[in-house]
Order: structure tokens, then sequence, then C-alpha cells
């Protein structure tokens, strides 16, 4: 733990052990973050009418995955009262991670890696998947989230179980976002009618985001892993996306609405960061944003059920046993960017996942042993699952990922002999197959997706080790499981 003395009073409390490597980039823009604390209370005298309680930031913490981010690092957690910060969300909103644990063993799978392969690229990337949504659904699951499009009736997907239901509301931590309509995507609910939309719906998003089969390589704390399923040899699906386009649109309307709005004479604080006044007076404002940012939110966590209906089809249909076929259960569906609200106080995770204790979890299926904490490590490192301790110090947050450790640009130069050993060992499915003769030929092409994929190599991120003995060291969460890929289907 790190505790630095932060301006206006606010201290940044840093969970990171000695082995992870801290950007300095990264801790000045925490510490500019509270510049956007002053600003807060100038924005309060500034505005003509307002005489609420002073607006303040009042807490501020940083996972062991922080790095630098635009304007607010990844991995912040920060507590406000009487104010909203649209950009400490981050710009994909209710961007998640979700696991479910099959019936299936790994072996049995890596015995069939090269029809799933086949399969998986059929269904996630050349038309294979068939996700018709009516009008009905498609608004209650923008309105209402995940339970909203599960109880709305229809027709079942392929994979779907009636079980999803009642999961989606006791395992699923952010299902259902209040918007008060589905219109802030109007356009996106009315252009397909009855049919499916399936450009956007069931993607799964470039870059960071993925859906990969896993097996359990280990058991760190047996009692839990047994009450969760994860015992070895097990394989579960984790799939990592957002709200796709949604959640950008919904931010980009906010700070339109916030830059338009701003008092005149009121210097912008430098990093950009500018927060929303929780007052009567900004209401039309900050309800359109709290509609679009919903129903981006309710997307998200619907989306992610899709893509693992998707993974679920792909393994019934190449894994599954010819007596009992296969299923998968939800262990945990949890988000990383998004605003809790209680009152005049607002809790924001921009890269951080809750990871609250038995206590906070009082009542559900994780009374016992606390939140799932989900923290992938990359394609071709190992993943954990870790039991949450609701830590005050990080606002009962965690880590959601072992974080980058090269910038994006930085990591698509050099390293092809690297990404040659890391394609023998590892089985990435991407909408281009690499080893179909005629791609082979097209030396552009081939360059291109080689350069996409070395962004998302292991080399790119934190080693997940140290990242994850922070966490423990930290009393944040204790590991459960660890994970290994056996296959990873990126966008
Ligand atoms: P985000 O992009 O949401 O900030 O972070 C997601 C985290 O997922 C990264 O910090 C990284 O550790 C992890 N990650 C990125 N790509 C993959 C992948 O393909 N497989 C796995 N297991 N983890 C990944
Ligand atoms: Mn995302
Ligand atoms: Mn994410």
């Amino acid at each position: 733990w790190l505790t630095l003395p932060g301006p206006h009073g606010v201290p940044v409390e840093i969970c990171a052990g000695g082995d992870v490597p801290v950007e300095p980039a990264a801790v000045t823009e925490a510490l500019a973050l509270l510049e956007t604390a002053g600003t807060l209370e100038r924005l309060a005298e500034a505005t003509s009418g307002y005489d609420g309680p002073v607006p303040r930031i009042t807490r501020v913490a940083l996972t062991p995955d922080f790095h630098k981010g635009a304007g607010i690092p990844i991995g912040t957690v920060l507590e406000t009262e009487h104010a909203l910060l649209p950009q400490a969300v981050g710009n994909d909103v209710n961007c998640g991670m979700r696991l479910e644990v099959t019936t299936l063993r790994a072996d049995r799978v890596r015995a069939r890696l090269d029809a799933l392969e086949r399969r998986l690229r059929h269904l996630f990337f050349q038309g294979g998947r068939r996700i018709a949504l009516t009008p009905v659904q498609r608004e209650g699951l923008l309105r209402d989230g995940l339970p909203g499009l599960l109880l709305s009736g229809g027709t079942p997907w392929q994979g779907h179980r009636p079980e999803d239901a009642d999961d989606a509301l006791d395992r699923v931590h952010a299902a259902g976002h209040p918007a008060a309509t589905a219109d802030a995507f109007a356009d996106w609910i009315g252009s397909a009618g009855g049919a499916s939309h399936d450009s956007v719906i069931g993607g799964i998003g470039g870059g960071n985001h993925f859906a990969e089969l896993q097996y359990v390589a280990d058991v760190h704390d047996a009692a839990a892993a047994h009450a969760w399923g994860l015992t070895p040899g097990t394989v579960v699906t984790m799939v990592h996306s957002g709200s796709l386009s949604l959640g950008h649109q919904a931010n980009a309307t906010a700070l339109a609405a916030l830059r338009a709005g701003w008092p005149a004479g009121l210097p912008r604080p430098r990093n950009g960061v500018l927060p929303f006044l929780l007052d009567e007076r900004s209401e039309p404002a900050r309800r359109r944003y709290l509609d679009a940012f919903g129903n981006a939110a309710n997307f998200a966590v619907g989306n992610r059920y899709f893509l693992s209906l998707t993974m679920r089809a792909g393994l019934a249909a190449e894994c599954g046993d010819a007596g009992r076929g296969m299923s998968a259960r939800l262990l945990y569906d949890a988000p990383h960017n998004l605003f809790w609200r209680d009152g005049d106080r607002a809790v924001h995770r921009k890269g951080a996942a809750p990871a609250g204790g038995h206590a906070e979890m009082a009542g559900g299926p994780y009374a016992m042993w606390g939140e799932p904490v989900i923290v992938p490590g990359s394609m071709g490192a190992p993943s954990f699952v870790l039991r949450g301790h609701g830590n005050p110090r990080t606002l009962a947050s965690a880590c959601h990922g072992a974080g980058r450790r090269i910038p994006r640009g930085a990591s698509a130069r050099g390293g092809d002999a690297e990404l040659d050993a890391f394609l023998r060992e590892f089985r990435v499915v991407t909408p281009l197959d690499h080893r179909d003769p005629m791609v082979a030929r097209r030396p552009d092409v081939m360059a291109a997706w080689r350069r996409d994929l070395k962004q998302e190599a292991p080399w790119a991120y934190k080693d997940i080790g140290p990242v994850v003995s922070s966490l423990r060291g930290g009393g944040v969460a204790t590991p459960v499981a660890e994970l290994r890929p056996l296959l990873t289907v990126k966008g």
C-alpha cells in the first residue's frame, strides 16, 4: 500500500506490490485528478443559482493493474459527493467479465481444438450466429437490462437455458441499470424491426476484448473453488466485452453537454475531466446522459450473455457428449466501467472490478465466500478467479486484469520471433484464418493481422502473478483458482 497525500485533503491510495511495474505518468495522472476536486468547488460557486452542498471528490484508490488512461488512469476507483464524473467510468460503459463453468473436461476440448476453431470462426465471424431479437426483447434489454431481456418472453436462442433468467437476477452484478426509456438508442431499436441486428449484437468488439476457453489449472482455495464448481480440469468460458459503440456515444453526448454548459470564465481543468453537479438545474442534461448511460450499460450485459451463448453453441456442437451433451452455468458477470449511485454519493470504477466481502454479499449466492473477482492475464498467460474481501481502502474494488505494460502503438513494433513462438503454443481465433493459403499469399493482410495481434500479445501486459499477489497481500481479494487458456477468440 502507498498513500499519496493528494491536494485538497484527498489521499490517493495505491495497492501495488513491489514487483508490479508502476508507470510514473499514471501516478501523475492520478494526482492531476485532484485538480478536478478544486474545480468542483469553483464550479459550484460559478454556477448561478446553485446553493446545494459543496460537491467533492472524497476518495481515490488505484488497483494494482493501474496504468495511464485518457485523463483518468485505468484502474481508478473514485468516490464523489453531489457530483458525477462521466469520464471516471471510461468510454466503454459497463465493459465487464462474464465467467461460465461448463460440464466439460480440458482433455475433451484439447482433442477437438481444430474443429472447434473452425466452428467458432463460423459462429462469431462468418454469419453463423443467429441472434434475433423481437422489438419487445430489444426494448426490455435497453430499458431494464438482462432481466428485461430474459423475462420478456419470446423465442429462446440457441444455447439458452431456463436457469439463465434466475441467474440474471442474482449472479450478475449490474444486471439492470435504471433507464427511464429505451430511447437513447432508438435508431438501434427501430432499424431492425423484428429481425436480428447481427452487425451489433453478439459482437466481441476489437482489441482487448475476447471470448476465451480456459481450464482450471490450479486451485488455491479448495473450499471456495469446490463451491463455485472450479475443480481441476474443468473447462470455463470467460467473456470480456462492453457496450461496443453505445457507451462511447453516451459519454460523447455527456461531454458535449458539459462543455456547452460550462460557466463562462471558469477555467476547465487541465486534465479535461468535467463533472456534473447533482443539482436540480442540471436535470435535463443529466437525465439524457443517465438514460443513454443506462441503455448502454444494459446493452453490454446482454451482449456478454449472447457471447456466452455463442460459446455454448460451439462447445455443444463440437465437444458435447453423445449422451449427455454439455451445459454451462454462469458463475458471475461483473462490470469494471461503471458508477454506482447511493443518494448524493457515487462510486465510479474505471477499469476496476467490484470485490465485496461476505458482508456486502449477504443474502445472495456469494454470502459465504465473498464476491467472485475475475482477473484475466492475457491470451498467453493464466487468468484468476479470486474472492473479494470488501476492503474499504479500495472501496471494495480489485483489479480487472493484469493491466497494459506497453502502450498500444509501441507493442505493435518488433517481436516477430516472439509472435511466432506464441502462435505455435496458443490458439487464437480471429476473423482471418492465418493458416489459409489464400491469406498467406497476401503479405499486406498478414502484416496488418500480425500488428493487431502484437498489441494484445502476452508481453504487452503486466505479469499477472505479482498483480494477484498484490491483491492478496493488500487484503483486497484472495485467489480461488488459476485458469489457463485453451483457445481465445479475438474480435
Ligand atoms: P481492459 O481492456 O478492460 O482495460 O483490460 C482487460 C484486461 O484483460 C487486460 O488488462 C489484460 O490483462 C486482460 N486481457 C486482454 N486480452 C486478453 C485475452 O485475450 N485473454 C485474457 N485471458 N486476458 C486478456
Ligand atoms: Mn472495453
Ligand atoms: Mn474492459
